[in-house]
Order: C-alpha cells, then sequence, then structure tokens
C-alpha cells in the first residue's frame, strides 16, 4: 500500500557555483537550503500564475469581480484599466472579487 502522506524528495543537479549562490542565501537568511528552494518554486509558481492570468485572460481580468463600492482613496493609486493614476484624496471605485483581490479604477473608467 502506498503512503500518500508522506513527503517526495526531489533531487537536482546544479553547478557549483548555483550550489554556492543557494547555499549564501540560505545563511543569508538563515534558513535551510531546502526551505529556500521550497520557497522559491511556490513563489515563482504564484508570479507565473498571476503573469498567465494577466497574459492569457486579458480581456477577462474584471470578469470575477463579484461588487463594486466607491470610496476615497488615502494614497496614490493605478487604475486597473487605463493605467492612469489616481491621486490621494480622489473618489475612486474598487471592484472586489470572491478572493477578495482588489480593482481600482479612475473616474473615467467607472464614473
Ligand atoms: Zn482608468
Amino acid at each position: 500500500m502506498e503512503d500518500t502522506n508522506k513527503d517526495y524528495i526531489i533531487n537536482l543537479r546544479v553547478s557549483r557555483a548555483t550550489y554556492e549562490k543557494i547555499k549564501h542565501k540560505a545563511k543569508e537568511n538563515s534558513e535551510s537550503i531546502s526551505t529556500l528552494i521550497r520557497k522559491a518554486i511556490s513563489d515563482s509558481a504564484e508570479i507565473i500564475d498571476d503573469l498567465s492570468g494577466e497574459l492569457f485572460q486579458k480581456q477577462d481580468k474584471f470578469k470575477d469581480i463579484i461588487g463594486y463600492h466607491r470610496f476615497k482613496t488615502a494614497q496614490e493609486l493605478e487604475c486597473s484599466q487605463c493605467q492612469s493614476k489616481i491621486p490621494a484624496g480622489e473618489t475612486a471605485t474598487v471592484g472586489e472579487t470572491e478572493k477578495s483581490k482588489k480593482y481600482f479604477f479612475c473616474k473615467n473608467c467607472r464614473p
């Protein structure tokens, strides 16, 4: 019977320079090499996920929004649609998704 709870081990062959770099970085962050690599993989997976979301679903970018509300900006924000700056103190619109991701819109995009 297979033990489904066990973790799996990946063996990686890297150059000495890469190994030294990783080792140095791990030491700097005072974490183990495996922790560092695990973090790097999950970080880049997240980045790739975000990127592919941006690249491939651009037209559907706001389709997850479940509601909008108006708010007064406390700091400068960037409009999620036209990328223009929304100054602090301005009334802007925020669109929120079920996963609590927020999109900000300037007055021109969501008047
Ligand atoms: Zn805009």
